[in-house]
């Protein structure tokens, strides 16, 4: 596998992000391959990219039930725009039921355990759903977005769920995102223009003060080396 990895570290060394995800489609074939969007700056920025290298690619995303109105009208005016059907994964209904009646609807301010214990319900089961039979999966993450994510590489074999990741953005600053979404016109959160650089949740969500990294408003009461939902294990 160490050797496979590098050869497609190599295979998009100095590639711009669209010819890396025309090289992934190429490599692995458009059904085995999809890109997780939950409609951040980045994600919308790469759906807009892929749907037009192929109008037939893949974009999933994760409906935890706790989003933001804003969200759904982001991806609304995405589908229209793009004439994508975005695949959408929901939670265990008998879970989140589960949930609600032992520890109630907001237990994931109570502690870490317990706020891992929501997003495996309501974002990594489902993923795990969106994730099975591909081979390759493009996420817009990128290294300067906060601490955990510092040692982000552009291709990396994700062990959790045995398949490999693309991650097109990995070097891109939040300055370089904005001007192509800008120069592209592609739709975006309109939560972004109030303050709110990641979004996620509406409960584990809020706004960053200046100079704040991009993800200090997820799950704020929380210490930074905890703030990941589980979507994205690092090799260690
Ligand atoms: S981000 Fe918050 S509401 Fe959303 S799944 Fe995680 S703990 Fe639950």
């Amino acid at each position: 596998m160490k050797a496979q990895l590098e050869a497609y570290q190599a295979a998009v060394q100095g590639l711009s992000p669209a010819q890396a995800m025309a090289w992934a489609l190429r490599e692995f074939g458009v059904g085995q391959v999809a890109l997780a969007s939950s409609f951040g700056l980045e994600d919308q920025l790469l759906t807009q990219w892929l749907v037009e290298l192929e109008p037939k690619a893949r974009v999933f995303t994760l409906d935890t039930g706790r989003l933001f109105q804003e969200t759904y009208e982001c991806m609304g005016a995405t589908q229209k725009k793009l004439g994508l059907s975005f695949e959408v994964y929901f939670p265990d209904p008998q879970k989140v039921k589960e949930l609600y009646k032992t520890k109630g609807p907001n237990s994931f301010y109570e502690s870490v355990a317990n706020r891992k214990e929501c997003c495996g319900i309501r974002k990594v089961e489902p993923l795990g759903k969106a994730l099975f039979g591909l081979k390759l999966w493009i996420t817009g993450q990128r290294r300067d977005q906060s601490l955990t994510r510092a040692a982000l590489e552009t291709v990396e074999w994700d062990e959790a769920h045995g398949l490999f990741k693309l991650n097109p953005l990995a070097d891109w600053t939040e300055e370089q995102v904005w001007a192509r979404v800008l120069a592209e016109e592609v739709p975006y959160n309109s939560l972004h223009d109030l303050g709110f650089p990641s979004i996620g949740c509406l409960p584990c969500t809020r706004k960053v003060e200046p100079g704040q990294e991009a993800r200090a408003g997820r799950w704020w009461w929380e210490e930074p080396e905890h703030k990941e939902c589980g979507l994205h294990s690092r090799p260690k």
